[in-house]
């Protein structure tokens, strides 16, 4: 990273909206009268090499809803509903692993993600993956990736995932204290984590990450120090680090809303990028390298995050249950997101779609553009070779304003950003959509 002075930066208190962007264009573009465009993309190959395909599942069954959880999850499920469930999503992978954009690909990376897939026993993942691998064959595929909760993760079932082909395990802590744990209302506690850890590292999985969230309700100062000094006693092979946000349906907004309040009980956003900050440059003194604007690596050559970066390349995505995000040819889509709704369509032989969005070229430039601007830099030449576009051109004034902030350099036709600007780089990427898809920045 180039070493560029910013100016003090001004205090911005955590509102409600969502900060984190992880497609383009934004979700609220995609329309219910768009779900044509994802028959049609399915309906026929693609025409030369087609992309990496990727198969992502989602298990939304978690023990209990966090309180800073915006997505649709189910506390309440019995494990005949389950089964249930998950025989619906094997029906669904039936349904479109003979589509003829899928039939006879095979996956370059799976994803099991949620909710928390790590809520299924043993027996059910076991069962659950037999019959997917037997539709669609993963033995070609180079990393299999499991969101894994600390509290549901006896021996049986840690041994479990590393028998259905787990590569990289993803552990969910967010924080080591269990005060803060139970005011956000987090299933597990810090003594699970331990136990859970030590069981992983003995089953030898490929990778370990673990997830940390800056800034949960009544996160202090010190309790951050001592998150980041247990992060280095574990040496996970990875540490992704989010900065807490709190979109609209989650139980934190719902308590604003109640008593009245415009900001969050959260600590403001100069001090959650100050304190990730600092959890980088102690994970990089210890040797760790930074990856991303959430990510740090302990071995860059041998720790790859294959699900992002092919997705962001543009692979087509696969997306299996409820709710799950897909991306077939240009389209994006969502599958609908009530259970019930999801297992009709199902039933009626129709595919599962809630929204979708065709993209053009152009968009799908966007999108790789910003998507890569989260790692920190993006080489022109690669937007030059892929897309016919001279990025530096075309996104001249906006990356002029943020150089001028102090925040990104021009090196050698690669945009760099420097550590500030990469801590804070979902608020820049508004500044490179279509002015049609410009909505409100929340910092
Ligand atoms: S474990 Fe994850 S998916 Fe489940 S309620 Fe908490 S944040 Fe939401």
């Amino acid at each position: 990273m180039s070493d560029t002075t910013s100016t003090p930066p001004k205090k911005h208190a955590t509102r409600a909206g969502n900060y984190f962007i992880s497609n383009y264009p934004p979700f609220s573009f995609w329309s219910e009268d768009n779900a044509a465009a994802v028959e049609e993309a399915y309906s026929a190959p693609h025409e030369g090499t087609p992309p990496p395909l990727g198969l992502y599942h989602h298990i939304p069954f978690c023990r209990k809803r966090c309180h800073f959880c915006y997505f649709r999850v189910y506390t309440d499920k019995n494990a005949d509903e389950i089964k249930h469930y998950l025989d619906c999503t094997v029906r669904e992978l039936e349904m479109m692993a003979r589509k003829p954009l899928i039939a006879g690909r095979k996956p370059q990376f799976v994803y099991f993600g949620g909710g928390t897939p790590s809520y299924l026993s043993p027996s059910q993942l076991t069962d659950l993956t037999d019959r997917m691998k037997a539709l669609l064959p993963w033995n070609a595929a180079e990393e299999i990736a499991f969101e894994a909760e600390p509290g549901t993760l006896n021996p049986n079932k840690v041994k479990a995932i590393k028998d259905i082909g787990v590569t990289r395990l993803s552990l969910g802590i967010e924080n080591f204290d269990d005060r803060i744990l139970e005011i956000n209302g987090r299933a597990h506690r810090t003594k699970e984590v331990f136990r859970a850890y030590e069981r992983i590292r003995a089953e030898g999985f490929d990778q370990v990450n673990i997830d940390l969230i800056a800034g949960m309700l009544e996160e202090t100062e010190e309790n951050w120090q001592e998150n980041i000094a247990r992060t280095l006693e574990l040496q996970p092979d990875s540490v992704t680090i989010y900065q807490m946000e709190v979109p609209y349906n989650t139980g934190i907004y719902k308590d604003m809303k109640a008593s009245g309040s415009l900001v969050a009980p959260i600590a403001d956003w100069e001090t959650k990028r100050r304190w990730v900050k600092e959890a980088f440059a102690a994970l990089e003194a210890d040797g760790y390298t930074i990856s991303s604007g959430y990510t740090a690596v302990k071995d860059p050559k041998r720790t790859k995050f294959i699900y992002r970066d092919s997705l962001w390349g543009g692979a087509d995505l696969l997306g299996i249950g409820v709710a799950s995000f897909s991306h077939a040819k240009g389209v994006h889509y969502q599958n609908l997101t009530e259970i019930d709704d999801y297992d009709k369509a199902l039933d009626a032989g129709r595919m599962p779609t809630k929204r979708a969005l065709k993209t053009t070229p152009e968009e799908r430039m966007i999108r790789e553009f910003i998507l890569r601007m989260k790692l920190g830099r993006v080489d022109a030449a690669h937007f030059r070779d892929k897309y016919d576009v001279d990025v530096l051109e075309r996104f001249a004034a906006p990356l002029a304003q943020i150089q001028s902030e102090g925040l990104l350099n021009i090196e050698d036709s690669a945009i760099v950003l420097n550590r500030d600007g990469l801590l804070c780089v979902d608020n820049l990427l508004h500044d490179f959509f279509l002015p049609q898809h410009v909505t409100d920045k929340i910092v």
